[in-house]
């Protein structure tokens, strides 16, 4: 058996975060990662990461403070989220972001993302983060980084403490002794199809993103301890992927967020657009068919942002995944939707954004930001877009210490959890940014609270 003050359980951003911090703290930290390579899903993701009252903002012209913040994550969560887990989140935000610019994050431009009442999804380049931070980690002599290491199982110990880890490696059963304390950082479970069947079933109709190792095996760890798990009613898809992402370009547009419509298989509009992509997945998935259309023109083309992985239209066009047409007769005969119903439905918003009635009640972009505008400069755009099962979001209940909780709210002594293993944060929606922005967050607190260096504000 081999002994560390700290063992931590997956390493994407949560758990290399949770590293970083307890390396600097001057713990004897094992990190163990059960595939060949650390980042997870985090390195996957589409890079957004919500933070406010940020220099870069500032430079930008751009107000926006902690509190906005906190009111858009719990409107967005129809404020069925733990309030003080976002409480905490909007208190600890702004120091994560100067922490992670300081451990060399390269945040590299501010857009306008679902859920934000203002411009405050900072994107980062996930590969090159995730490469700081695991350089970082190495980097010091008290951290070990092992992959291909699956944890297995927990133990407790005499005394009552969860604090043994078992794991796998090179085809050998390990066991790791936590004398401090265990932090789950391992992710969700959106690769599992036996526990998306078991906890929503309505979702078998999405298609499977996320990374390869995010089966659930955290929650079964701390459930088999006692665990309690939160937001599990809300389990959603996300709306905006192509059929083919499930491959290994996840291609993904939310032209909608810019002032594309979205349409069925018949050429109807079914929802209001500028909802968080969360609850157009729901939405879409009430459809009777599987798949949907975006639809545009050239007035929101041109809003095409070279280079990120949400709004680069030009490259997906290239790539053959957006239909283009000179009419919308045309358009509708590619994509095998009937051209009346399609230019029916076009006219008909075009009307609404003039007189201000939409249909399904849409008067902006993105929650409360931008203005529609009508879909009449040719050429028009088609993009054909599912559900995806990115990241399941509902998870183990923690405290705002991250300390791991049971069905009575009480810690379970020895464990702590965060990142998308944790639940409780997103509530009924999700506000873009915000699952990278609490991997970040917890698994510092995470580590601080597990060290007893957390200064708790918020009870
Ligand atoms: C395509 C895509 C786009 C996204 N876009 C965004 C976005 O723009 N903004 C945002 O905020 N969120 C986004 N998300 C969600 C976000 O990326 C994740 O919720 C977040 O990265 C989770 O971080 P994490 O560290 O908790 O988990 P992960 O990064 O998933 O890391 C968990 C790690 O634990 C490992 N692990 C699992 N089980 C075990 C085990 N038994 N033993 C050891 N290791 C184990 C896994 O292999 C993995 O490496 C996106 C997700 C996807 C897939």
């Amino acid at each position: 058996m081999d002994d560390y003050e700290l063992v931590i359980v997956g390493g994407g951003l949560a758990g290399l975060c949770a590293a970083v911090e307890a390396g600097e703290q001057g713990a004897e930290v094992l990190l163990l990662e059960k595939e060949g390579k650390v980042g997870g899903s985090s390195v996957l993701s589409g890079r957004y990461m919500a933070f406010a009252g940020t220099a870069m903002q500032k430079e930008q012209g751009m107000e926006d403070t902690a509190e906005m913040l906190v009111d858009d994550m719990l409107e967005v969560g129809g404020r069925a989220n733990d309030e003080k887990l976002v409480a905490a989140y909007g208190e600890l935000q702004l120091d994560t972001y100067n922490w992670l610019v300081e451990h060399g994050v390269e945040f590299l431009s501010i857009q306008a993302v679902s859920g934000h009442s203002v411009p405050r999804g900072h994107t980062i380049d996930s590969n090159q983060a995730i490469q700081a931070f695991y350089d970082h980690a190495v980097s010091m002599p008290n951290v070990t980084i092992a992959v291909d290491s699956p944890v297995i199982r927990l133990g407790r110990s005499a005394r009552g403490h969860v604090e043994q880890v078992f794991y796998e490696q090179g085809g050998r059963r390990k066991t790791a002794n936590a004398a401090k304390r265990i932090v789950l950082t391992s992710g969700g479970f959106s690769q599992s199809k036996e526990l998306l069947g078991h906890f929503a079933p309505h979702l078998k109709r999405t298609i499977r993103i996320g990374g390869p190792g995010n089966k659930g095996e955290g929650i079964r760890m701390a459930c088999e301890h006692g665990a309690w798990m939160k937001d599990i009613p809300y389990l959603s898809g996300t709306y905006g992927f192509h059929p083919t992402a499930e491959g290994p370009e996840k291609s993904q547009a939310l032209a909608f967020y810019k002032g594309a419509i979205i349409i069925n298989r018949r050429g109807k509009r079914f929802v209001n657009e500028s909802l968080s992509y969360k609850l157009l997945g729901n939405a879409a998935l009430r459809e009777k068919e599987n798949s949907t259309y975006q639809i545009w023109d050239q007035t929101v083309m041109d809003q095409s942002v070279p280079g990120d992985k949400l709004y680069d239209f030009e490259r997906l066009l290239r790539k053959g995944l957006i239909k283009k047409a000179e009419s919308l007769q045309k358009l509708a005969e590619q994509i095998d939707v009937s051209p009346d119903a399609l230019r029916r439905t076009v006219a008909e918003y075009n009307e609404g954004v003039q007189n201000g009635e939409d249909e399904f009640g849409r008067h902006t972009l993105t929650h409360h930001f931008g203005k529609p505008t009508p879909i009449r400069t040719a050429p028009f755009y088609a993009f054909e877009t599912k559900v995806a099962m990115l990241a399941t979001y509902a998870g183990l209940s923690v405290s705002t210490k991250a300390e791991v909780l049971n069905p009575y709210d009480e810690p379970i002594s020895g464990l702590y959890a965060a990142g998308e293993i944790a639940g409780g944060f997103h509530g009924a929606g999700y506000m873009t940014g915000s699952s990278l922005g609490k991997a970040a967050i917890f698994g510092r607190v995470a580590v601080k609270s597990a060290l007893g260096k957390f200064q708790q504000t918020i009870t």
